[in-house]
């Protein structure tokens, strides 16, 4: 489509095509309802239906069996940064958190506001540019979990591996990586994200739970916090955010149709690769911010050699239609976020853009 942006907003952030045009076609007439999914009730058996459809889909793309559960809850991300310790954190146990940005320190801080946190392990030293290594994380023996980010959005920098915990429940914010490459998930017993990367719009959020976690939780929680609420009503405790959760079931979809997430790996490491080859072949000029070992598929982070030239490069990208390319405003520089939604031809351009750019600056 002509007029469609080239996006590489950081979250929310593009949607598949695809996925859009089915939201247009059904938007008036929701499964002949005569009504669109915003105005159904969510006790209604057409709504019933997508939400265990939803459910059913992202176990499936996840390969994860009957033992998980999945939610679809309200708060966003950061309201999993408190549900956690709430839930898990039982007297005399301490939170254990790898550290590795802006998110996973807000995740450090809710916990040290319910209970106490401990570092397991951490490159705040560092500017956050690398992500620990399994031998340097140090997990305490009355460690309730350990709690990873396992993408950086802001800092550009991912998990490649899944740390081995010892048998500790190993819990993670895939907020900005989830369904993005082939991934063991049942190795996780707690995953969440924000939808409004990979998954859909944002007002809701993913969270995929191992069913044996759940008797172990706390009691006397407040209602709205307590996983149990959600999983034994199926995520219809209260009014659920029905209309984002229908457009998760339909990127669930066309991940499939991708063919799933060997599909999805598969185009995603090439959109990566096109754009840090440009970063590798003008390091002086595209100063990548992580190393390499730890970088991210998702956001690929950079500076130029000067604040000025960012500024220009940006308002250049932008009329040249390729928005949404400025880093986060902790950081500055260029932040380039190739969430699954975002084509190998938009990769290709922003690798254009910056080999035209670097010739005439
Ligand atoms: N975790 C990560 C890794 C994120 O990137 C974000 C948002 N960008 C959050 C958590 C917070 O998500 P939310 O805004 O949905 O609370």
């Amino acid at each position: 489509m002509a007029n469609r942006a080239y996006n590489f907003n950081p979250g929310p952030s593009a949607l598949p095509l695809d996925v859009l045009k089915i939201v247009r076609e059904e938007l008036l007439d929701y499964s002949g309802t005569g009504m669109s999914v915003m105005e159904i009730s969510h006790r209604s058996s057409e709504y019933d239906e997508l939400n265990n459809k939803a459910m059913i889909l992202a176990r499936e793309v996840m390969g994860l069996d009957d033992s998980y559960r999945v939610i679809f809850l309200g708060g966003g991300a950061s309201t999993q940064f408190a549900m956690i310790p709430l839930n898990f954190l039982h007297e005399g146990k301490v939170g254990a958190y790898v550290d590795t940005g802006a998110w996973s320190s807000k995740a450090i801080k809710e916990a040290d506001i319910i209970g106490k946190a401990h570092v397991a392990g951490s490159s705040k030293d560092a500017e956050y540019k690398f992500i620990p290594k399994q031998k340097d994380l140090d997990i305490p023996g009355n460690a309730a979990y350990l709690h990873i980010t396992t993408n950086n959005t802001i800092k550009g920098t991912q998990f490649h591996y899944v740390p081995e915990t010892g048998g500790i429940p190993l819990i993670a914010d895939m907020s900005s990586d989830i369904c993005s490459r082939q991934l063991d998930y049942s190795k996780f017993d707690l995953f969440y994200a924000g939808a409004q990367k990979n998954l859909g719009p944002s007002g809701v959020t993913l969270i995929a739970i191992r069913e044996s976690l759940l008797k172990q939780l706390k009691d006397d929680l407040p209602t709205m916090l307590d996983y149990r609420t959600h999983t034994e009503k199926n995520s219809l405790y209260n009014t659920p955010p029905c209309f984002a959760v229908y457009i998760v079931k339909l990127v669930l979809e066309w991940i499939k149709k991708q063919g799933g997430l060997a599909g999805i790996e598969k185009v995603n490491m090439e959109k990566k690769d096109t754009v840090y080859a440009v970063i590798d072949r003008y390091p002086d000029y595209f100063r990548g911010t992580t190393e390499k070992d730890s970088r991210s598929w998702m956001n690929v982070t950079l500076r130029l050699p000067s604040e000025d030239l960012e500024k220009k490069f940006i308002a250049e990208a932008t009329a040249a239609g390729l928005v949404g390319l400025k880093g986060h405003r902790s950081v500055g520089g260029i932040r380039v976020s190739l969430y699954n939604a975002v084509t190998l031809d938009g990769a290709r351009r922003v690798a254009e853009f910056m080999q035209s750019f670097k010739k005439a600056n």
